[in-house]
């Protein structure tokens, strides 16, 4: 370092050219003149240990010659300097002309130590140069100088303070107050620089570290000084001067920095306001002049606000949109946030804020044979539908509870819910609610969000049209909470007649009054519906329907619907009702007729195909009167043409079928049905056969599409007394298990299940309980019963009745609980072809719901203990019993 610097009395001189290396500082200079290149080679390249060379700034010759002098001696007093011919610079090109320029040398430099050398050779000619980074070390004054050879050198003696001399002036109480100022100033200025770049962390470390008066040269040498106010730094070599000198450089350029920060901060600011946008605007008026375009958008926007005056908004919505609209005539159609802005003022300007569709004086005697025309059997439920009706009708605006069809798929909820708007003279609007998890979904998504939309109730008024629809809320009990929200709060806010008068959906961000819509909810389920929501609506439950009552469903109402929605009548395709009960018991096995109701539609398409194809008839069209046989031959035979009339697009399908009359209708036969829906899916023997091995019963269960059939299947293997169990199982259908299994094990003895000499049933055995389908999950305690018949059976090694189905809970003592959904699940039998239930006795109240018609084919057995389940299950009674001690 400079402090412990020894510096030789002569120095070879680099002649800086317009700049001043200060101590401290590191350059870069690249040598290309002769002299400097000489220079380096010889002080620096060739030498092993890489020597001092001293930095001389030189100023630019004057236009007028200067008189050659000889090197001065330089004094502290500061501008003096020599004047010497000058023949080579490094920084800069020297000048080509003949004569060789006069320059002046200032009396000052810096000795510097070469940090990194490289040598290059030029191409093509082969010309040698030098690269040099150079860090100044100390300032020395000229003593005199003389040439070697092609360079310079000098005579110099040292100018800054040894170490020892440097701690002694620190003492100074001047020193100490302007190193404190100085340092002060310049952390303020890595203050302002930190905010504007990150890099200056190490600039920090640098003003604790150094020396103060090191520090002084090397902020000064980091800024862009003028050339004087460099060598006046260089010349300052009494340590107050410098850092006064310093302090002050250091000071303004703090100054120039903020100065030129609000200049820059005030262009941009007018530019990117008003300059950019009379630009771009006077470009696109360039261009659109230059395309002929007329201002279509300017039109679009006063078509907008034609649309919205006429919406009807309340007037503090108007005032909201007529703020937006402002906005929107600001904005360039290229602009980012316009198509946003425009899609939400159109949907403000769509939306039913006052239309509404009117409502007639309600017949109640019409809404009753509507609803009996549209459906079938159903009496209860069209009851409840007359019943709340005739309360809409006495008190139009009566806060009664929101109806809600409970029950399994194609049941008929939807058509009931559409039959109410029609019996009101209402619009009808269905919102699908399975699988929303997302409350952005009922409430939309703020419009900050990219691609926000308004949720599905919104969505849903806008399609209708009106804001008094009838409004379905399908399937409630689907929704579920997740991160994302919950939407069924969403929902309650929707059907509480308090809050629904101003519902916020957050796209739309300016409340909606719902409390003019007519809310119907459906679900599958009771239990997943939250009980809030619940507590708000009135659950009207549709049960399955009975084949007899699907037969029926389907002469009279289905099949009319599906032949006319194919273009048929009757004198088409006839679809005979055996073909229908075929089609009920072979093809179909649920609790609604959505999947009847699709295999009719595909023996309609199959028969529309022929009938289109004319196999059956000429085509001939009502208002042509059908000439005589003999005459069209004749006319045919003749070549002559036959008169063809072009049915218009406009006539509807009963035109059209009519226009193909056939001499006769098409029925359905046994074959048809094979080939048109593919060879039967279920057949009745289906139980007996599953049931033909030990340890398999059958069991009742209750899903969400309506009451099922369940198979339990039970095996044993040679292994360590584990229980298996397989197919989905929740966690209650698992301890069900473990409780059959016990209690089995415990009554083995009474059971018989041991042979002579076993202790243990397990003996040697795991059991392995298998609940098919197994790709369907399974929960619930009402398999209870089921699974102890199972193991009884494979233990007992005696087949379960294959006519004879079971549903019940089972305390871990063989009580045989109540469960629910059995009328569901009597239904369920029932299509199965199952002859005998057994169902726990505290279930016989719920025998009053299930159809007469199922009853009265159906053995059902009620059971208290699981003594009384086994006895029913197993082929001629449970003979252990009588000595068992049960
Ligand atoms: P859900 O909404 O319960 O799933 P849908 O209302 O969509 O069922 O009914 C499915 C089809 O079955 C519809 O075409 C409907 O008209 C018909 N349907 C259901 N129940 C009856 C019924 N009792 N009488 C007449 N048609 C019915």
């Amino acid at each position: 370092m400079a402090e412990t610097l020894d510096l030789p009395s002569r120095l070879a001189i680099l002649p800086f050219r317009n700049k001043v290396l200060l101590p401290g500082a590191i350059i870069r200079i690249r040598c290309t003149s002769p002299s400097s290149v000489k220079l380096v080679e010889q002080e620096l390249w060739q030498r092993e240990e890489k020597g001092l060379i001293g930095v001389l700034p030189v100023r630019d010759a004057e236009t007028s010659v200067c008189p050659v002098l000889s090197p001065g001696v330089a004094n502290d007093s500061g501008e003096q300097s020599s004047k010497i011919p000058f023949s080579a610079s490094d920084s800069h090109k020297q000048d080509t002309k003949n004569q060789p320029e006069l320059i002046h040398w200032h009396t000052r430099g810096v000795a510097a130590r070469a940090l990194h050398l490289s040598r290059g050779v030029e191409k093509p000619s082969g010309r040698v140069t030098y690269t040099v980074v150079l860090e100044g070390l100390c300032r020395f004054s000229v003593q005199e100088l003389s040439a070697r050879g092609t360079y310079y050198t000098a005579r110099i003696s040292r100018l800054d303070m040894t170490k020892t001399e440097m701690e002694q002036a620190e003492q100074d109480p001047d020193i100490i107050a302007l190193s404190r100022q100085f340092k002060a100033t310049s952390m303020e200025l890595i203050s302002v620089l930190e905010q504007k770049q990150k890099t200056v962390g190490r600039t920090k470390v640098l003003l604790e570290t150094v020396p103060v008066h090191r520090l002084a040269d090397i902020f000064v040498a980091s800024f862009e000084i003028s050339f004087e106010e460099q060598l006046a730094m260089l010349d300052s070599v009494d340590l107050k001067v410098r850092l006064s000198k310093a302090t002050e450089l250091v000071d303004r350029h703090l100054q120039s920095i903020r100065v030129a920060e609000k200049i820059t901060q005030k262009v941009e600011g007018q530019l990117s306001k008003s300059q950019k946008e009379f630009l771009l605007r006077q470009q696109m008026r360039a261009i659109k002049e230059e395309l002929g375009d007329n201002d279509d958008d300017e039109d679009d926007v006063v078509a907008l606000e034609r649309k919205m005056q006429s919406a009807g908004m309340p007037p503090n919505i108007w005032k909201h949109a007529q703020r937006e609209l402002r906005r929107l005539r600001k904005m360039q159609p290229q602009q980012p946030g316009y198509s946003s802005s425009r899609v939400y003022l159109e949907l403000l300007a769509d939306l039913p804020w006052q239309k509404a569709s009117e409502e007639r004086e309600l017949d109640l005697r019409a809404a009753k044979e509507r609803l009996d025309a549209d459906h079938y059997g159903l009496v209860k439920v069209k009851q409840r539908i007359i019943e709340y009706l005739a309360v809409r009708k006495l008190k139009p605006d009566a806060r009664g509870p929101v109806l809600c069809f409970v029950g399994p798929p194609g049941v008929g909820k939807t058509s009931l819910a559409s039959s109410i708007a029609a019996a009101l003279d209402r619009k009808f609007v269905r919102i699908s609610l399975g699988g929303v998890k997302d409350e952005a979904d009922i409430r939309g998504h703020r419009r900050t969000y990219i691609g926000s939309m308004p949720g599905r109730l919104i969505e849903g008024l806008k399609r209708v049209a009106v804001c008094n629809p009838v409004m379905l809320l399908d399937e409630v009990d689907k929704t579920g909470s997740d991160v994302r929200g919950d939407p069924a709060s969403a929902l309650l806010e929707v059907l509480d007649p308090e809050q629904n008068k101003a519902f916020n959906d957050h796209y739309l961000n300016v409340p909606f009054d719902l409390s003019k819509v007519i809310f119907v909810a459906t679900a599958n389920k009771i239990q997943p519906i939250p009980p809030p929501l619940l507590d708000r609506m009135e659950v009207i439950e549709l049960p399955g329907y009975t084949p007899e009552e699907k037969l029926k469903i389907a002469m009279r109402h289905l099949i009319p619907r599906v032949l006319d929605q194919h273009g048929l009548t009757s004198e088409f395709l006839q679809i005979p009702e055996a073909m229908v009960k075929l089609v009920i018991q072979r093809y179909t096995r649920e609790a609604g007729v959505r999947n009847l109701e699709r295999n009719l539609a595909a023996l309609a398409r199959a028969s529309a195909v022929k009938v289109a194809e004319q196999e059956y008839s000429v085509p001939l069209t009502k208002d042509v009167h059908p000439m005589a046989e003999s005459l069209l031959d004749t006319r045919l035979a003749d070549g002559g043409e036959v008169e063809m009339e072009v049915i218009p697009m406009g006539v509807n399908s009963h035109e059209i079928s009519t226009s193909f009359r056939s001499s006769s209708a098409l029925v359905v036969d046994e074959a048809m049905l094979e080939k048109v829906l593919g060879p039967p899916r279920f057949d009745d023997g289906e139980t007996a056969e599953r049931v033909s091995s030990p340890g398999v019963a059958i069991g009742l269960v209750w899903t969400s599409f309506g009451g099922e059939v369940q198979f339990v299947e039970a095996t044993e293997m040679v292994g360590k007394g584990d229980l298996h169990l397989t197919g989905q199982l929740g966690d209650v259908i698992k301890e069900s298990a473990q409780i059959a299994l016990t209690w089995v094990r415990a009554r083995s003895a009474d059971l018989k299940l041991l042979t002579s000499g076993e202790i243990n049933l397990l003996e040697g055995r795991d059991i392995h309980i298998h609940f098919p389908a197994g790709a369907v999950p399974k929960d619930g305690p009402s398999a209870g019963v089921t699974l102890v018949t199972s193991l009884v059976s494979l233990f007992s090694q005696r087949k379960v009745r294959g006519d004879t189905a079971m549903t019940g809970e089972m305390t871990l003592r063989g009580l045989v609980l109540p469960v629910g959904g059995v009328k569901d699940k009597i239904l369920a039998a029932h299509r199965y072809g199952i002859k005998r239930v057994i169902l726990p006795e505290r279930n016989l109240k719920d025998l009053v719901e299930v159809p007469s018609a199922v009853l009265a084919g159906m053995e059902v057995l009620l059971a208290k203990r699981m003594e009384d389940v086994l006895e029913q299950a197993f082929e001629g009674g449970c003979p252990w019993r009588q000595q068992s001690r049960l």
